[in-house]
Order: structure tokens, then sequence, then C-alpha cells
């Protein structure tokens, strides 16, 4: 499923634009402040951002700019949202790096449709693995989708990027903590034992089409690795 990304302050806006953007099949993530934007962009690597231009404390260009100046995110198509409609600050939005501009007020339909054709355009990101292969685990980044041993896996979007966050680096060992903050991000509580319901619902997910290879270290945290230890039952006893 392709990932909508809303940067825009005006609350009743962004839920306007996130209900219309679902009702179309995307899923869709909100960012309300200027400052978290570009942290949640390269969080997330949503296919297409609507970005406006009048933001507190980093404008849209500014944003749209930082975006365009890293390698991993700058390729993500990019449609300003903005009040302003007039020449010269199309040209300096377009000159900051959007791929689009829609002036407010639009109409809806056409702002799906620019949605649309912008992520036909974009070169599905750069991202150096468009796929991610683990044993038999395959994870296609562009797509979003898992499969086991060719079976499509029906993750939710937290266990799509825990499982995406592990398989990246097979043996290593993330604490609760750091899954925390690069998972959920850094502004948002949850608390750690959130991070074990989610990789309990993923495992299960994952152990439908062969042999558990999450493993639990005990006090510290969890990685993925073939050799999983005997001792690894202790997760599975515990059911909230
Ligand atoms: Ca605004």
């Amino acid at each position: 499923m392709s990932l909508v990304m809303i940067i825009e302050d005006e609350e009743p806006l962004a839920m306007l634009l996130r209900y219309n953007l679902e009702k179309e099949g995307f899923e869709v993530a909100t960012v309300a402040n200027g400052l978290n934007a570009v942290s949640e962009v390269e969080r997330l690597m949503p296919s297409v951002i609507l970005l406006d231009w009048m933001l507190p404390e980093v404008s849209g260009i500014e944003i749209c700019k930082m975006i365009r100046s890293k390698p991993d995110i700058k390729n993500i198509p990019i449609i300003m949202l903005t009040a302003k409609g007039q020449e010269e600050d199309k040209v300096r939005g377009l000159g900051a790096g959007a791929d689009d501009y829609v002036t407010k007020p639009f109409s809806v339909p056409e702002l799906m449709a620019r949605v649309k054709t912008n992520m036909r355009r974009a070169p599905l990101f750069e991202e150096k693995e468009k796929v991610i292969v683990f044993d038999d685990i395959t994870m296609d980044l562009s797509e979003r989708k898992v499969f086991r041993n060719g079976h499509l896996l029906h993750l939710s979007p937290t266990e799509f990027r825990l499982l995406k966050m592990l398989i990246k680096e097979p043996g290593k060992v993330f604490s609760r903590e750091v899954l925390l903050k690069s998972v959920w991000g850094e502004n948002i509580f949850v608390e750690s034992r959130t991070v074990d319901v989610h990789i309990r619902r993923l495992r299960k997910s994952l152990n439908q089409y062969g042999p558990d290879y999450i493993r639990t270290v005990r006090a510290n945290g969890y990685s993925i690795d073939k050799n999983t230890l005997p001792d690894n039952d202790d997760e599975k006893e515990d059911e909230i």
C-alpha cells in the first residue's frame, strides 16, 4: 500500500485530506509541525508528500529544500499546498524542489488526481535495496509487501517497520528503546511493553510459514537470527 504523508498544521484540512486519501485506498500519516517533518519523512518513507507552505517553526519551502538535500528521501514527490497563488511564489516553490503545486482552496478530486499522477511518476525512490531477503523472508520495500516461503503476510505498518529494522541488520540486538524511537518516532509516547506486543504479532505472522527467527534477548531487546536459541520461547507463553 502506498503511504501519503500530509504535512499541514491546519487540523480540519489535514483531516479532510486524510479522509479522502484513505477512501482512495492510501495509507496516510500526518505531521502538524515543521520541526518534526523531515525526521518523519525519513522514518516513514512516504510515496508522496503533501506539504503546506505556511507551517509553524519551519516553512514548507525550507522543508522542501531539506528533503531534496538528503539522498535517502530526495526523490519522493512533493506537492506543495498553499494559499499563495501568485506566480512568483509558484516559481519559488518549484525552485525549492516541489514537483507540483496546488493553491488553496483546491478541489479534492483534483488534488486526488495529482497525488495519483505524482505517485505514478515517482521513480519509486532510490532506496538502496528495494528488496531485502533474509533466508525465506522477502521484504519488498517499494511495494510494502512481505513474503515468507512465497506466502504474502498481512503485516500492519508498525510490524512492517519493525521487521525492516531487524532484517536490515541480522544478528544485531535492538533494545526496546531503540525500536520505539525509530519505529514509533521520538515524539510519541508509548510504553516499551508496546514493542513486545507488536513483536508478538509479527512473530505470529512470520511463524505461519517457517521457523521462529526473531530472537528475544532477555532484558535487552530483539534481533532476527537464523540461529535461534533453544530458550527462545520465553516470549510465547504470555498473552495479553
Ligand atoms: Ca498552514
